[in-house]
């Protein structure tokens, strides 16, 4: 039999760095990925054909990693268009895709990245509106914007970061609606690590150029189509915008995409940002230390520590970067009508969640409300739930940390057969 390998499921930054942490310790890991190629969020790659994107010494970084990952041969394998589903109790995992199947690993790393958070306002979920990451997900892949005119409103750093990659890419979003005023925070702008700010001033020097408009202080209270366009009213400051657009994307922040692997008898452990979403740099980092700490776990070694200074000074700056976009979120929820939905998935409104009464259980806000029963398992829409009854999501998560951690087609665990015991 083979020796049972580590399962590393994400290829992006953290997963890679995580995997030749263990093969230079000695350990060989599967890498799963449910993309084509390897990258993850912000090293996505394109289509055969299209120019690589992003700027020089973000795609440096990556091709360091890759000619890293490649020099630990066999160590490592990676397996793309897979996606892990879970791990029960055993210890034997299930990837489902081309060739679904359950594997036993000998410990799971995941890192498996963020997920964009979306503040619900009526009409969020219409064609044409997006996240944010949708849209970057369309340039990177195709290398092509969105036609027409695009509108990206929120709140972050990525709102300007995706409007400059817009611009270079030929057409700059019509202007971005900020719900933070994050230029009214120079000290702390100024106070961030130097590589923040050159790439800062690269997004703002090219916005500047390209005359994109950035609306602070306001925020979407609603989004209609009247035929082929998308309406979308901005307010804040006791006043009102109209933006008459094709597209719009949002974007709220990113937070940790918790996959579930609960309860399980093989050491896991998490990387990257679905440990903490602290940014792509921090990610690298986070996945060395992820790698090198199980690997010592595995030999029986004394385990470094969890947090380097390194991601201290990673921490420091979202921390700061989340004081320069600082709004009133709850002035946001409170506008929250009936009619809004909160989940996709299942189509749940505001309204649908009201009517369950003052404090319904988790079992009755997802088998009475729907709520986080969908495809997403509350990933998306558990957050404003929460908030919504008064709670704080971080206090008691509403998303799902069973096995399959998401729904899926009988016909996945019948291809996946017998598990292996060779992985
Ligand atoms: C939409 C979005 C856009 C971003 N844009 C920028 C940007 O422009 N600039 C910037 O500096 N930072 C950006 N970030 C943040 C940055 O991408 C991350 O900090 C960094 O990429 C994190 O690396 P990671 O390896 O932890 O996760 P990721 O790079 O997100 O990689 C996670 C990988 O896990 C895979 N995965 C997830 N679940 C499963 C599963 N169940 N089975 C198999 N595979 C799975 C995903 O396909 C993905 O490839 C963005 C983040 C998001 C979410």
């Amino acid at each position: 039999m083979a020796e049972p390998r580590v399962l590393i499921v994400g290829a992006g930054l953290a997963g890679l760095a995580a995997a030749v942490g263990l093969a230079r310790a000695g350990f060989a890991s599967l890498v799963v990925d449910q993309a084509r190629a390897p990258g993850g969020a912000i090293h996505r790659q394109p289509l055969p054909g299209v120019a690589a994107h992003g700027l020089p010494a973000q795609r440096r970084r990556w091709q360091n990693l890759r000619a890293e990952v490649t020099a630990e041969g066999d160590r490592i394998e990676i397996l793309c268009n897979h996606r892990f589903a879970g791990i029960d109790a055993d210890g034997v995992a299930l990837l489902t895709g081309e060739r679904s199947r359950f594997i036993r690993p000998a410990a799971v790393i995941l890192a498996t990245g963020a997920t964009e958070r979306v503040v619900p306002v009526p009409g969020w979920t219409l064609p044409g509106v997006t996240t944010v990451g949708a849209i970057q997900t369309q340039l990177k892949t195709t290398g092509e914007p969105p036609a027409g005119r695009v509108l990206l409103a929120g709140s972050g750093p990525l709102l300007c970061a995706a409007a400059a990659e817009l611009a270079a890419a030929g057409n700059p979003p019509v202007a971005i609606v900020e719900a933070g005023r994050p230029f009214r925070h120079a000290a702390d702008a100024l106070a961030l690590p130097a590589g923040y700010l050159a790439e800062a001033s690269a997004h703002l020097a090219r916005l500047l150029l390209a005359r994109v408009p950035i609306r602070c202080g306001m925020h979407l209270s609603r989004i209609d189509r009247h035929g082929d366009t998308l309406v979308a009213r901005a307010e804040g400051g006791g006043r009102h915008l109209d933006f008459a657009v094709d597209r719009i994307g949002l974007h709220d922040g990113i937070r940790p995409n918790g996959y579930g692997a609960a309860g399980t008898t093989v050491p896991v452990a998490l990387a990257g940002d679905a440990r903490e979403a602290l940014g792509a740099r921090a990610a690298l980092e986070d996945g060395r230390r992820a790698g090198a700490a199980l690997a010592a776990r595995l030999a029986g070694r004394p385990v470094p520590p969890d947090m380097s200074p390194a991601l201290e000074r990673e921490r420091a700056a979202q921390q700061r970067l989340r004081r320069i976009h600082a709004h009133d979120l709850g002035a946001r929820l409170v506008a929250i009508g009936d009619d809004t939905v909160l989940c996709r998935c299942e189509n749940r409104t505001a309204g649908d969640l009201r009517a369950l009464g003052g404090d319904p259980t988790d079992r009755e806000l997802r088998l009475r409300g729907r709520f986080a029963m969908g495809r997403c398992q509350g990933r998306f829409c558990g957050e404003w739930v929460r908030r919504l009854q008064g709670d704080d999501p971080a206090d008691a998560p509403l998303g799902a940390v069973r096995l399959p951690v998401r729904p899926l087609p009988l016909a996945d665990l019948i291809d996946a057969g017998e598990p292996d015991e060779e992985n």
